[in-house]
């Protein structure tokens, strides 16, 4: 009898036992305040440099081009609010139109200060033209912003084309790598990026701590006032617990990235082939190579406002998965704003399946989760109809396998 079947590693991820061991000190006797000059004091203080060279070991960076945040979501605040507010100008921050809520909010927030927002387009896999790109750096830009890894789709933006394009223009490049980091090398001097927001529970460490990689001579303002920690760019007192358990996470990650990279990107394979054998009627979004290794979104012709149905269906067989973000699982029945970005209809933009595997997963599950996989969409309105089509139907997106 398996236990439960976690495939919703792009919404968040188990903690590694080894992560969780790592920060067993500092959730007890290891308590002191990084910034007290005592013994106490200087153990947390020490274990947070630590964390901090684990962390930019993963990403090609120096340690002191680290600053840890909140989360994700803080980490990209910091890069447009403060790139914006060191300029000293209300600016103008380009953007993508399948960024994550954090970049988009944020450029509403700036935009109620005036500031000039720019949403580039991207094409039927997700992916942002270069074109694109020029054509918006023709006129002022204070900064752009493009993720490196959709969390809805999964597709990977050309960010070493991009930033480079960027970069000959002398404006700041930033990008969301919060669902790339640890699942693709990523070099920031290769990739010539400025800044570059990480979150550590999308890596199999904790919650509640992200970290922004600012490189050296990028002029930021603070967005959080207070005792000037974090090279007075984050002020508050350091969650230690957490930034030691980003730091063994980032390590681990950094380590298995190759080995795991091959082996989750073989168990996408397997499914997207089983699926266009099994359920011809469905349909892969996003890019069909340039993608995260364990990342698969489809949908299901003819059954894209079943969706719902079949997460639930799936979730009592004992299987997690989910419908495009964590964040637009709220609105569950909404066409998702990223397909209707790229293109599609928004009867097509309502049916998005999204598995996304991780370090935990086994070949097992996977097997057990294409057996239940078929039987459920069989379940639901007009399933038995759908799963004799053949595979002839027009479908605008990209054919499974
Ligand atoms: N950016 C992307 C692309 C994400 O997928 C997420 C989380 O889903 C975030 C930012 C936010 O990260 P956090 O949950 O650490 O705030």
């Amino acid at each position: 009898m398996l236990s439960r079947i976690y495939f919703d590693h792009s919404a968040t991820t188990p903690l590694d036992p080894r992560v969780l061991a790592a920060m067993g000190p500092f959730l007890g006797g290891a308590f002191g305040n990084p910034s007290s000059l005592h013994h106490e004091g200087r153990v947390a203080h020490e274990a947070i440099e630590t964390a901090r060279a684990q962390v930019a070991a993963l990403i090609g960076a120096e340690p002191d081009e680290i600053i840890f945040t909140g989360s994700g979501t803080e980490a990209d605040n910091l890069a447009l609010i403060g790139a914006v507010r060191a300029s000293g100008k209300p600016g103008h921050v380009v953007t993508s139109s399948i960024e994550h809520a954090a970049i988009l909010e944020t450029c509403r927030f700036l935009a109620e200060s005036g500031t000039k927002i720019t949403r580039l387009p991207v094409d039927a896999h997700g992916l942002v033209g270069p074109e694109s790109l020029l054509h918006a750096l023709q006129s002022h830009v204070t900064i752009v912003s493009i993720m490196a890894a959709s969390n809805v789709v999964g597709t990977l933006q050309p960010i070493e084309e991009l930033a480079h394009l960027t970069k000959l223009h002398g404006v700041l490049f930033h990008t969301d790598a919060v669902q790339a980091a640890g699942k693709i090398t990523l070099d920031v001097n290769r990739l010539h990026v400025d800044l570059l927001s990480l979150s550590a529970h999308k890596l199999h460490g904790p919650k509640g701590i992200g970290a922004l990689y600012v490189r050296k001579g990028v002029s930021l303002s603070p967005i959080v006032f207070g005792g000037g920690q974090e090279r007075g760019l984050r002020s508050a007192t350091e969650n230690v617990a957490g930034i030691v358990g980003f730091g063994a996470a980032a390590e681990i990650a950094r380590e298995e990235l190759a080995s795991e990279a091959t082996r989750l990107a073989g168990f996408r394979e397997h499914i997207a082939a089983e699926l266009a054998r099994t359920l011809p009627h469905s349909y892969l979004f996003g890019h069909r190579s340039k993608r995260l290794p364990g990342h698969l979104s489809f949908g299901f012709r003819g059954q894209e406002r079943e969706v719902g149905r079949l997460l639930a269906a799936l979730d009592a067989a004992g299987v997690a998965v989910s419908a495009g973000s964590a964040c637009s699982a709220h609105h569950s029945g909404e066409p998702s704003g990223v397909l209707l970005a790229m293109g599609y209809d928004s009867e097509r933009a309502r049916g998005l399946l999204r598995v996304s595997l991780g370090r935990f997963n086994t070949q097992q599950e996977v097997d057990h989760f294409l057996e239940i996989l078929p039987r459920a969409v069989a379940g639901l309105n007009g399933g038995a109809r759908h799963s004799q089509v053949s595979q002839s139907v027009d479908v605008p997106a990209v054919a499974l396998a």
